[in-house]
């Protein structure tokens, strides 16, 4: 007797700074479900219509067994197919129905991916701050709680702080000055080298924040710091400069977040322009397709590091830690430490001890949701700011 889908819920909630998005896919078979993350938390109205005017309609009455035919059939059920809305939604099912077959087996999903490589995932934390002096001592408190690796900004994304003087007139934005920024992150490694030393692993996010001669200069420039990684260097518009920094510089790079489609994928681990594959699970399309292309990276020495910010829910978190289980070519995996509550309206979600995240090997992906608690952390509209980027002389910027 074949297993069908017999409803498809979006479940929006917003404990923490995030919306979060996740499905719940019903079967014919009572009390089976399950659970995937369709979190795009900048455009959460998209993927919820998309979820439940053409991905729920489609779904219903299919067999969920099938996910690789359901994945496929999926992505070009509309014609047009790829970004982020619609592989958001895509996701939510694809992680529901590998929960499912979880469930169904009576195994964690790292047993149905081939088996676990490691215990635990080591993680890596954010520490952003003012000055040098307080970013080494976020540091130096990680690594007291037996942190080994911590990503290091100063002033946020494109260190935001410093004096900017645009013209008379200029639009109103998230000004920034990527010179300064640059010069100063600079400063902050060799502070930090001086002060928390060379056994802890550094590493810090560009945001796509400069254009890609200075991004050249700066891959350069960290060189001496010997970071872990330094991602998103470059925009995903400008990946034929990975080129240019490989040929100049020995600085690890990991890009991807933002990446949606293979094709923005392929010629970088083809040509072995970056170290660490950064993708957001949802954002491509779930675990199938992050299973494929990390099996393909793991041919070209190029290890993971999937995105795992607050705008990915415990869903989506344990999704990663699946995935970084099995992975031969698992490098390291980011953390933002949820909170209490979080917990509490998502039972299982994975826990962080000495560093380590470790799975709790409850069936399917191990993560429930308390509906009636997430039902009272309602979603609240509002207008995106800090990607309204701009440079001192008022021009826009990527985020
Ligand atoms: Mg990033």
């Amino acid at each position: 007797m074949p297993v069908t889908i017999t409803d498809v819920k979006t479940i929006l909630t917003q404990p923490a700074g995030s919306r979060l998005i996740v499905v719940k896919i019903l079967t014919s078979e009572p009390g089976l479900y399950g659970l995937g993350c369709a979190t795009f938390t900048q455009r959460f109205h998209a993927v919820h219509a998309a979820i439940e005017h053409h991905l729920k309609p489609f779904l219903i009455g299919k067999d969920a067994d099938d996910i690789e035919d359901l994945w496929q059939t999926a992505m070009v059920n509309g014609y047009w197919r790829n970004g982020p809305v619609l592989n958001n939604a895509i996701s939510g099912m694809d992680m529901a129905l590998w929960d499912i077959k979880g469930k169904q087996a009576g195994m964690p999903v790292y047993q149905l991916l081939g088996g676990k490589c490691r215990e635990a995932a080591d993680t890596y934390v954010h520490a952003d701050g003012a000055s040098p002096e307080e970013v080494a001592e976020i540091v130096r408190k990680y690594m007291e709680q037996d942190y080994r690796h911590v990503r290091c900004q100063i002033g946020g994304y494109g260190g935001r702080k410093p004096r900017v003087t645009p013209p008379e007139g200029a639009k109103s934005g998230d000004y920034f000055d990527p010179r300064s920024y640059m010069r100063r992150t600079v400063q902050m490694f060799e502070h930090l080298r001086a002060s928390v030393g060379d056994e802890v692993e550094l590493l810090h996010d560009t945001h796509e924040r400069l254009n890609p001669a200075d991004a050249v200069v700066f891959a350069k420039q960290l060189e001496p710091y010997n970071l872990f990684f330094l991602e998103d260097v470059l925009a995903p518009e400008d990946n034929a400069w990975f080129r240019r920094i490989r040929d100049t510089s020995t600085t690890p790079i990991a890009m991807g977040e933002l990446f949606n489609n293979p094709a923005e994928w392929l010629p970088l681990i083809e040509g072995r322009l970056i170290d660490f594959l950064r993708m957001h699970i949802s954002q491509m399309g779930g675990i199938t397709p992050a299973r494929n292309v990390a099996a393909m990276a793991a041919m070209y020495g190029i290890r993971t590091a999937w995105h795992g910010p607050g705008d990915v829910s415990p869903v989506g978190h344990a999704a990663n830690l699946h995935l970084d289980l099995w992975a031969p070519n698992f490098g390291i995996q980011e953390w933002c430490r949820f909170g209490d509550l979080v917990y509490e309206i998502f039972p299982g979600t994975p826990e962080v001890r000495g560093g380590y995240m470790y799975p709790n090997d409850r069936p399917g992906l191990g993560v429930d949701v308390d509906e009636e608690l997430a039902a009272r952390y309602p979603y609240e509209d509002e207008i995106i700011n800090w990607t309204q980027a701009r440079t001192p002389d008022g021009g826009p910027a990527r985020p």
